[in-house]
């Protein structure tokens, strides 16, 4: 799984199975795929992907495989288009449009498609292609909560999510978009119960963390995604302004509002930090309660690091293995996360390391 994800696979046939994720906000240019039982993004519009030794070609049986260098090493499947993907919303708008289906059973929403930060490549995160899809015309700009309703409630009946993220880019308000968020929440679970990760910045006035509790988020995320100074300021300039010291202080307030275990952050892998310098940051925020979902880096195509080397497996392993061996001696657990991309764990490996089989 550490080598799929970092060297990303061919495909013999680009429109196998469901639908692969362009652009957007975080990790994208993936596709979902079952493999033992398990459903993990693996890249496969990416540069790095094109020269993968891994390669997904159906074989003349009928069944799909994965090969690797031409031999086969295992049977694949795609959780199917979802159902929800055919409807459109009351007031005309396609509901793939508004959220879609992420691993196997994450319903997954960007609510605001702009984001203060990505106004200019010099001040963008570099890794980050939220303004894509939304110039491609594969999502809208803003997302009602009333949209967001309608939706959640026919990914649950449809197709069985389990849980959602909502995402955002990051508006010019002090609040970060958490008023957003919370607007976005209360509306989802008014209309159907289903658990909810919330991901924004730090906000001006942590008081933001009870509002959204109260508003129906379960979890929160607030991302890190470089840990040292000097990448920080080189990968995501605008970003880099929080300082790393505001968010620990929002982590230490929001964690005894969403519990232990029930914030957590997202750490890229392969920008730059040093293992050491990740495991530090992991050590400072489990010691916080806080979940660090450590993923490697994915260069997607049309951003400035589209020709950025994605992280090695041994790499990967390097960091991901110690980790879960922390993530555990702190007492926390990706299943034990309400909703979120930690529960979810489809972009990296750490919690099949967690569970010793990585
Ligand atoms: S880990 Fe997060 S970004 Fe990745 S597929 Fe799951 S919900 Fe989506």
């Amino acid at each position: 799984m550490t080598e799929l994800q970092s060297y990303g696979v061919r495909l013999a046939d680009p429109d196998a199975g469901a639908q692969s994720r362009r652009g957007g906000a975080g990790p994208s240019d993936h596709k979902a795929m079952t493999l033992d039982g398990m459903t993990i993004m693996v890249p496969v519009h990416t540069a790095p992907a094109a020269q993968s030794p891994f390669e997904i070609a159906q074989v003349p049986s009928g069944a799909t495989r994965i090969l690797r260098d031409g031999l086969p090493l295992a049977e694949v499947s795609f959780p199917r288009r979802p159902r929800f993907y055919d409807l459109v919303s009351t007031d005309g708008v396609p509901y793939w449009k508004i959220a879609t289906l992420h691993g196997r059973d994450v319903l997954a929403t960007t609510v605001l498609q702009e984001c203060v930060r990505y106004q200019s490549r010099a001040k963008t995160c570099q890794f980050c292609a939220i303004g894509q899809s939304l110039a491609a015309g594969r999502t809208i700009a803003r997302k009602t909560p009333q949209q967001l309703a309608e939706v959640a409630k026919a990914a649950v009946a449809l197709d069985g999510v389990t849980h959602m993220v909502m995402t955002t880019g990051t508006p010019p308000g002090k609040d970060r978009g958490c008023a957003v968020l919370a607007e976005s929440a209360a509306a989802v679970k008014a209309a159907v119960d289903l658990p909810i990760q919330v991901q924004c910045e730090p906000p001006d006035d942590d008081a933001w963390f009870a509002r959204m509790k109260e508003a129906g988020a379960d979890s929160l995320g607030m991302h890190l995604e470089a840990v040292t100074p000097e990448v920080r300021a080189r990968i995501m300039p605008g970003k880099a302004q929080v300082p790393i010291e505001r968010y620990l202080s929002a982590f230490e307030a929001a964690v005894p509002v969403f519990g232990k275990g029930q914030v957590s952050t997202y750490i890229l892998a392969g920008l730059g930090d040093t293992r050491e310098a990740i495991l530090a940051m992991c050590e400072a925020l489990l010691a916080r309660g806080v979940y660090p979902f450590v993923v490697p880096f994915v260069p997607i195509s049309g951003t400035p690091l589209e020709h950025h080397p994605a992280p090695q497996p041994a790499f990967m392993k390097s960091v991901l293995q110690p980790l879960a061996d922390m993530v555990r001696a702190a007492g926390l657990r990706a299943t034990d996360i309400k909703a979120g991309c930690g529960k979810c764990g489809a972009c990296s490996a750490l919690s099949t390391y967690e569970r010793g089989i990585g």
